[in-house]
């Protein structure tokens, strides 16, 4: 399965919970980036950077396998 997360930069403050809460490096962070930058192809679907926005800023989704 292929999964994709995705950052709401309208809702995003820049607060960097969901690059360190992530433990597949699947967002990074750096002073460079005012927003988060998910890193295509580590996401595995977790959830736990959406859990754990306070924004709500976040989305984790399935990709449709034969698109990819
Ligand atoms: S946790 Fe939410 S608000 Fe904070 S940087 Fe990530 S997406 Fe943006
Ligand atoms: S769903 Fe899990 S693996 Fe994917 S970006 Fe969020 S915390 Fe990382």
């Amino acid at each position: 399965m292929h999964w994709k997360c995705e950052i709401i930069i309208s809702e995003c403050t820049g607060c960097g919970i969901c690059a360190d809460v992530c433990d597949y490096e699947a967002i990074l962070m750096t002073q460079r980036m005012a927003y988060p930058e998910p890193t295509p192809g580590k996401c595995v679907g977790c959830n736990k950077c959406v859990e754990e926005c306070p924004f709500a800023a976040i989305k984790v989704y399935e990709l449709n396998s034969s698109l990819v």
